[in-house]
């Protein structure tokens, strides 16, 4: 049996490792908050990252930023990273959503020592994660791939090869980057209609079939009422969280600036998320919830 060590089980971790428990792998887990530890039935716990990457055929993690996942293989001050503890035919994949910089990092100081590594950053949101749903998008070698692709297909419905290493940070954050632009320019659209005299469902169906079709306006309708089950109809709870986007924003303009790109829609979205932050105190709800940006009393 094919055997994963997991780290890293908050809102996205803990029901990915509990998938691959559920497709009948031998799963051990770790992370800092124990009781997250003990959540995940029928996985073993380990009592440290090193502990739980020991051993393993496959290593994945899904950590917060950049910097915890550097922490964890290559060290932090006096803390040593598990990249050196690890055997030399484990896989590595880190699922976090993090700056290609680090990714690139972390890959190379795992081939100094003779470790393969994956950036297999996803897209599908804690539903995609509960429900095996989740879109991977890849970096590393496309042997390595290969090697991970049964373990992906536990947790996830697609799976991308964006390029080398760090390919699918990249890939990740410019599609984050658009989706930004797309809702914010959907919410601005609805509130000016509204304002004029338009039922948002009926503008929104129009403009659906027209020139301005867009993601947000088939599946993720910002206005509150418009469609069933969006984020939008429940006050915007749950989904896809205002500082995760402002997270993503600022790592595409992080790359932006190492690569010397303008990228001006982008940086007016993430300034935009982060005046919505501010004002309605809104980081903890869904990312659509830009609309009250445009139409504060919605
Ligand atoms: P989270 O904060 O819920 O979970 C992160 C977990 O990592 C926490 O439980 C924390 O205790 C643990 N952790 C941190 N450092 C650790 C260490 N050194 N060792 C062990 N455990 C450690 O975050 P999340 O929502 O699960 O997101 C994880 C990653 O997935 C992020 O990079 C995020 O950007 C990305 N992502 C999230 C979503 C989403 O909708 N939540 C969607 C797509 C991508």
């Amino acid at each position: 049996m094919t055997s994963v060590g997991f780290v890293g089980l908050g809102n996205m971790g803990g029901p990915m490792a509990a998938n691959l428990v559920a497709g009948g792998f031998d799963v051990k887990v770790f992370d800092l908050v124990p009781d997250l530890v003990a959540a995940v039935d029928g996985a073993s716990g380990a009592d440290s990252a090193a502990a739980a990457a020991s051993e393993v055929d496959v290593f994945i993690s899904m950590l917060p930023a950049g910097q915890h996942v550097r922490g964890l293989y290559l060290g932090a001050g006096d803390a040593p990273g598990i990249l050196d503890q690890m055997n030399e035919d484990t896989l590595i994949i880190d699922c976090s959503t993090i700056d290609a910089a680090s990714a690139r990092a972390v890959a190379e100081g795992a081939k100094e020592i003779g470790l393969s590594m994956l950036d297999a950053p996803v897209s599908g949101g804690t539903a995609g994660a509960e429900n095996g749903t989740l879109t991977f998008i890849v970096g590393g070698e496309e042997s390595a791939l290969e090697r991970a692709r049964p373990v992906l297909e536990k947790m996830g419905a697609n799976i991308f090869h964006a390029g080398g290493a760090g390919a699918g940070q990249v890939a990740k954050i410019c599609n984050n980057m658009l989706l930004a632009v797309l809702m914010t320019g959907t919410a601005e659209a609805l509130a000016l209609g509204v304002d004029n005299g338009l039922d948002p469902a009926v503008l929104s169906e129009i403009m659906k079939v027209s020139s301005g079709g867009n993601w947000a306006l088939n599946v993720y309708n910002p206005y509150p009422g418009v469609m069933e089950g969006a984020p939008a109809s429940r006050d915007y709870q749950g989904g896809f969280l205002v500082d995760l986007m402002r997270k993503d924003l600022g790592l595409a303009l992080q790359t932006a600036q190492a690569s010397g790109n303008s990228t001006p829609m982008g940086s007016l979205a993430a300034n935009l998320y982060q005046v919505h932050r501010d004002v309605n105190d809104s980081g903890g709800l869904d990312f659509s919830s830009i609309q009250k940006l445009f139409k504060p009393d919605v």
